[in-house]
């Protein structure tokens, strides 16, 4: 029989995230002011205690499922604001770890490594991108050089996965994966990069320089397989703008002096006022959007793979669009509140806005979802 309450363990878990609550939003407003600076390793006031993600690790049996939690971790933690605890496996190193051969693994499979595609002028058309990779088979010296933005996680990183072009054996043009680490003659940083929201969140542009690696930098990946672990972690995504959406919606709430499971709801749709239509329609919102990222998360921790790229779009999809829907209607209903910088509220309409552009925009996202159910390839329907 399907259970759709939470363990005793969840609720163990997401509770220890919500006693960390008034910690994350005591600094939310700092970071938000002084973005190049990278929120530290751990904060202080947390060093005593286990991480939610650990907790997850170590409970694993007794709650609903590891992946599935995880993303409720990351969606509380969002709800809450600035993380306390920076993450330390970025998407390169999920890539390393599934595709690299042993002696890759073993070398960087423990390292933060963050994940770098886009560039100015290719980001959802990665067929785009410019940075190219050259080998010189005497040496099996690969150079690489060009442009990266929006690096995710690059400034607290050991390292970076590069997408670049490459020639195959028949010379024709194929993308090629290359572990950069830091210190790397000719990785360069450019700083971090200038966002609307989420300033706290470390995203840096880059740039290749002749970069000089050899031929066991280079992970033997091609491009379909680098993109599959976009499957879990856009639900992931999904999950960190429905955090954001919830502290708009909680704060929506006790500024109206509403609770949530008010009778209200009960009322016919006539007697309700405008406001608490309003308020309605987006909790329906919230939840439809919670349940797609929790049933891919759960197919996720049945090992089923089958549907997992269709799951992972549209938890994607409607997280994002949940996330800024949301976040615009709280902003409609609770007038001066909403704009003022007293409150935490103009922020998180800021931050939500980006959920909804990584990790592949709407736009893209659904048309992941119509390839899938129609049989279209990427070059049949973009
Ligand atoms: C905070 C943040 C962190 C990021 N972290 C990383 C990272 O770690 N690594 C990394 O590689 N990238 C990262 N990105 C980049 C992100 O993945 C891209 O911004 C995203 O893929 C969109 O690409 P783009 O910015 O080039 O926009 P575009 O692709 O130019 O899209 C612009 C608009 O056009 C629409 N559009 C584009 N193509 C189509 C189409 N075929 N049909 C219909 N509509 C379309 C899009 O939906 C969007 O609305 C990050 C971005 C942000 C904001």
């Amino acid at each position: 029989m399907l259970d759709f309450r939470f363990t005793d363990a969840d609720e163990r878990i997401l509770k220890a995230i919500s006693e960390e609550r008034p910690i994350a939003r005591s600094y939310a407003r700092y970071y938000d002011e002084h973005e190049d600076e990278i929120p530290p390793l751990i904060f202080e006031e947390v060093r005593e205690r286990i991480s939610p993600y650990d907790l997850v690790d170590m409970e694993a049996g007794a709650t609903s499922g590891t992946a599935l939690m995880k993303a409720m971790v990351a969606l509380e933690e969002s709800c809450s604001d600035i993380r306390l605890r920076r993450l330390l496996n970025g998407l390169g190193s999920i890539v390393i770890n599934y595709a690299g051969t042993e002696e890759q693994v073993a070398r960087w499979g423990g390292k933060n490594i963050v994940f770098a595609l886009t560039e100015p002028s290719a980001g959802s058309d990665a067929a785009a991108i410019r940075a190219r990779a050259v080998l010189d088979e005497q040496s099996g010296v690969w150079t690489l050089n060009g442009e990266k933005v929006y690096v995710s996680g690059f400034g607290g990183a050991d390292g970076v996965l590069v997408l670049a072009k490459v020639r195959d054996e028949q010379g024709r043009q194929a993308f090629g994966a290359f572990v950069l680490e830091k210190g790397t003659p000719g990785l360069r940083s450019n700083g971090q990069t200038r966002k609307m929201g989420i300033r706290h969140w470390d995203t840096e542009d880059i740039a290749l320089v002749e970069c000089k690696v050899p031929e066991l930098h280079r992970i033997d990946v091609d491009f379909k397989k680098t993109l599959l672990v976009f499957n879990g972690t856009r639900p992931t995504a999904a999950a960190y703008g429905l955090g954001v959406a919830k502290a708009l919606l909680d704060f929506a709430r006790e500024c109206l002096g509403l609770d949530q499971d008010e009778r209200r709801f009960r009322k016919l749709a006539a007697e309700r006022t405008a406001t608490e239509e309003s308020l309605l329609r987006m909790e329906a919102l919230y939840d439809a959007a919670l349940l797609t990222v929790m049933h891919s998360k759960w197919s996720e921790d049945r090992g089923e793979v089958q549907d997992a790229k269709l799951n992972g779009a549209a938890a994607k999809a409607l997280g994002g669009m949940a996330a800024r829907r949301i976040s615009q209607g709280c902003m409609e209903i609770l007038g001066a509140a909403a704009l003022s910088e007293e409150h935490l509220a103009e922020k998180w309409f800021r931050d939500a806005r980006i959920f909804d552009i990584f990790e592949g925009p709407g736009d893209i996202n659904r048309l992941i979802i119509a390839r899938v159910i129609l049989g279209y390839s990427a070059k049949e329907l973009n």
